[in-house]
């Protein structure tokens, strides 16, 4: 050991990697002594991962958990008595995370969610019908979740709506992951849901983590990002998308005022900050704000850091992570740092 650092057991690097969640590839990394001790931490990361996944499904039932898609089945009938997890959960997204996004992170926007998703998994995918979307919009109205918190109960007060918390469940997962990890003395690990990636502490050596920020629509990476102890969270067009045939490209996020994909000048927004859950929230809301109004949003509210890729090819970085990012070697783009004095 050197002076004046703590002399600790040698500890290797290690992952474990699954394809079954979240309808992504979850990764987590992290230092331990040996192989039977990450081994126990895997298994049971997996095993809260599956169960968040179960919870927040919409296309499945699974037996024996009352989760997200019984919810979506049952809820307009009467109210549906759910777990204390799904419970709190639902009460966060439409109390905290709906208000903080000013409206345009969503999860009652499942009427006009779903129209999409029908469409990208289609044979020969085509944009829903105007006249679809334009219905289905008079039925995302979030003050129709209604939430019964002696009763622990969700009702929909209107029959069509539904339920898509795609735009928010990894990052409220990976904040429960992350707090279970470091209730079992985990100091130094990383968690990527899609996405979504919660760095706990930083490498053993006290150095950073260093993150890939995707480049939209290519295979590489823009540049790195070092962190320790934050939340990372990316939205981008290119992650889930159909194409029409004729040159027509529609992604996956919807700006829920229009009931199309949000389209304000984006291609990808991550968001740095402490709560997994919120950055989620805010990815997806700032990506349908678009530049401008995501910039004045970071000014008025504060609390989280963010880079923004444009479509022409512009990064835009605030300034408290400026310092952080490094543009990768023989990248094009120009990148300017936002002030929070303006
Ligand atoms: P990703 O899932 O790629 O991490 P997001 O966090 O932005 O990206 O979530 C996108 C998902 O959230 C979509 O696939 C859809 O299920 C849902 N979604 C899209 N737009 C909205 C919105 N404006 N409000 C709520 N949910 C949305
Ligand atoms: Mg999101």
């Amino acid at each position: 050991c050197l002076p004046l650092t703590a002399c600790q057991k040698q500890q290797k690097l290690y992952s474990a990697t699954w394809f079954d969640l979240f309808d992504t590839v979850a990764i987590v990394q992290g230092y331990a002594d040996s192989q039977d001790s990450w081994n126990a931490q895997a298994q049971a990361v997996y095993s809260d991962l599956q169960r968040y996944n179960e919870l927040f499904d919409i296309y499945h039932h699974y037996d024996g958990v009352i989760n997200l898609y019984d919810v979506n089945a049952r809820a307009a009938a009467a109210p549906v008595q759910v777990s204390d997890e799904l419970y709190a959960f639902l009460r966060w997204c439409k109390d905290a995370a709906y208000p903080a996004a000013n409206g345009a992170t969503n999860i009652a926007a499942g009427a006009v969610l779903r129209l999409w998703h029908d469409a990208r998994e289609s044979d020969s995918p085509a944009p829903p019908d105007a006249d679809a979307i334009a219905a289905a919009l008079a039925h995302i109205d979030i003050e129709d979740l209604v939430l019964d918190d002696a009763a622990q109960t969700v009702y929909f007060a209107d029959p069509e709506m539904a339920l898509d918390v795609g735009a928010v469940g990894k990052g409220y997962t990976a904040d429960l992951v992350t707090e279970i990890l470091r209730r079992h003395g985990v100091s130094s690990a990383l968690i990527s849901l899609g996405g979504n990636i919660q760095a706990i502490g930083s490498r053993p050596d006290g150095s950073d983590w260093r993150l890939g920020i995707r480049a939209p629509w290519e295979s590489g990476n823009l540049g790195v990002l070092t962190v320790s102890d934050a939340a990372v969270v990316t939205s981008g067009g290119y992650e889930n998308y159909f194409d029409d045939g004729q040159g027509n490209i529609y992604w996956h996020i919807l700006d829920p005022s229009t009931g199309y994909p949000a389209d304000n000048g984006l291609q990808s927004v991550t968001i740095v900050g402490r709560e997994g859950k919120m950055c989620d929230a805010l990815s997806t809301a700032l990506f349908v704000m678009g530049a401008q109004s995501a910039e004045q949003y970071w000014r008025e509210n504060g609390g989280f850091e963010m880079l923004l890729v444009t479509d022409s090819g512009e990064i835009l970085i605030t300034e408290g992570i400026a310092e952080n990012f490094t543009l990768n070697e023989g990248r094009t783009e120009t990148v300017r740092v936002l002030q929070a004095a303006g």
